[in-house]
C-alpha cells in the first residue's frame, strides 16, 4: 500500500520535458582537437553507463517523448548500447544520439534500423576530408559520408523513413568558409536537419582565436553567410539552425533547454546542461581568463528519484533564473546565478 501510495505522488509531482539525454560513455575514438576528451586525455575518466543502471532510468521514460543517449563519448562504444535504445523504443520513445560516423559499419546501420531509432546526428567540422580530417582528428570525412551513403540505401531497402539525418556543424575561424559545402553534402545523404554551433566550451587557450563568436571585426560575414544558408536550406526542405555568430553580454537565456531538459550523466548525475557535468571537473577559457570548470549535480538517480531530483527546492530556484516569467531585475538574476552560469558562453547566445 505504502509502495502504490509512493508512487501514485510520484506521478503527479513528476514533470513533463521536452526531452531527457542520457551519456551513456565517455570513452572515444575520436581525438578531435577542440574537445575535452582529448585536451584532458591524461585525467580522463574513461566510463560507460552499466546496463544496470540504465534499467533504473526506466520509470523515468514516461517524462518525456525524446530520450538522446548523449554526452561527451562516443554511444557506439557501450556494448549494451543497442539495448539501451531497445529499451527506450519499447517504451514507446523517440531516440537519438549524435556519433562521429566511425563505427557505423553495415551490421550496426542495420540494428539501428531495425530498432527504429528515430534520428542519428553526425558531427562534422569542415566539408572537405582535409579540414574535417585535422579537426576532427581520428575521424574521416570520406568513411563518413560512405557510411551514410550505405544507410541511405538500407533504409531504401526496407522502406524505412529512419533514422533521420541531422548534422551538427561545429563552427570555427578556419572552417566556416566550407559550411558553404554542407548543402550538397546534407542533399547527398538524405540529412533532413543541421545545426551549426560554437566552441562555447573553450578547454585549451590556444583555441580561443577558433571562436568565431571572438573574431568581432567578421561578425556581419558570418550572419549574412548563415542567414543565406537558412534560405537556401529551407528551399531544399532541410531546416538550417544556427547559433551566434556573436555574443550577447545582456542575455539571460542560456542556448540549452534547462527549464524542459535534463542530463543525466554516465554515473547517474542529474545536471542541467551539458557543462556542468561533473565528468568535466578541469579549467576552462572565458573571456581570455582561466576559470574552474566545476560540475553542478542536484542528485544521483543511484540514490533518488528523478522526480525528487526535479523538484528540489535548489533545483527549482535554479530553472528559476532562466524563466523568462519571472519577475525580478537582470541585476538580481545575475547575482544569484552560479559563476558558470555567468561566465558561460551559451548564456551569451552562442
Ligand atoms: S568524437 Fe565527440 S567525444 Fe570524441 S573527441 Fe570528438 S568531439 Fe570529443
Ligand atoms: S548558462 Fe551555461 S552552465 Fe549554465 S545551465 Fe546554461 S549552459 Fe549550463
Amino acid at each position: 500500500m505504502f509502495e502504490w501510495v509512493k508512487r501514485q505522488l510520484e506521478k503527479i509531482a513528476s514533470p513533463t520535458l521536452d526531452w531527457v539525454q542520457i551519456e551513456v560513455t565517455t570513452y572515444c575514438n575520436g581525438a578531435c582537437i577542440y574537445c575535452p576528451h582529448t585536451i584532458m586525455m591524461k585525467s580522463w575518466a574513461n566510463i560507460h553507463m552499466p546496463i544496470e543502471l540504465f534499467y533504473e532510468l526506466i520509470p523515468f521514460l514516461t517524462y518525456t517523448d525524446l530520450i538522446y543517449l548523449q554526452g561527451w563519448g562516443e554511444p557506439l562504444l557501450n556494448k549494451d548500447f543497442f539495448e539501451m535504445i531497445r529499451i527506450c523504443k519499447d517504451h514507446g520513445k523517440h531516440v537519438g544520439f549524435t556519433t562521429n560516423g566511425m563505427l557505423l559499419t553495415e551490421n550496426v546501420i542495420r540494428k539501428l534500423v531495425g530498432l527504429q531509432l528515430d534520428i542519428i546526428g553526425i558531427s562534422l567540422a569542415g566539408t572537405t576530408p582535409g579540414t574535417h580530417n585535422r579537426i576532427r582528428k581520428g575521424t574521416d570525412l570520406n568513411e563518413v559520408i560512405s557510411h551514410l551513403e550505405q544507410l541511405c540505401k538500407i533504409k531504401a531497402e526496407k522502406n524505412s523513413q529512419v533514422p533521420s539525418v541531422h548534422f551538427a556543424y561545429l563552427m570555427l575561424k578556419s572552417n566556416f568558409h566550407e559550411l558553404k559545402g554542407i548543402l550538397p553534402l546534407a542533399k547527398r545523404v538524405e540529412a533532413k536537419q543541421i545545426v551549426a554551433s560554437n566552441l562555447s566550451l573553450i578547454v585549451d587557450p590556444k583555441l580561443s582565436a577558433e571562436a568565431i563568436f571572438n573574431d568581432t571585426v567578421h561578425t556581419h560575414y558570418y550572419r549574412t553567410t548563415l542567414d543565406e544558408l537558412t534560405d537556401r536550406a529551407g528551399r531544399e526542405n532541410i531546416v538550417f539552425d544556427y547559433h551566434g555568430p556573436s555574443l550577447d553580454d545582456a542575455s539571460l537565456v542560456c542556448r540549452e533547454n534547462v527549464l524542459r531538459a535534463c542530463v543525466i550523466n554516465v554515473e547517474g548525475e542529474v545536471v542541467p546542461c551539458v557543462l556542468t557535468n561533473p565528468v568535466l571537473s578541469s579549467h576552462y577559457i572565458f573571456k581570455d581568463r582561466s576559470l574552474p570548470l566545476r560540475g553542478m549535480s542536484f542528485g544521483n538517480i543511484r540514490n533518488e528519484s528523478l522526480t525528487r531530483i526535479w523538484n528540489k527546492n535548489e533545483y527549482a530556484r535554479f530553472r528559476d533564473l532562466f524563466d523568462p516569467e519571472t519577475a525580478r531585475r537582470p541585476e538580481q538574476i545575475r547575482s544569484e546565478m552560479p559563476q558558470c552560469c555567468v561566465k558561460c558562453y551559451k548564456r551569451l547566445g552562442v
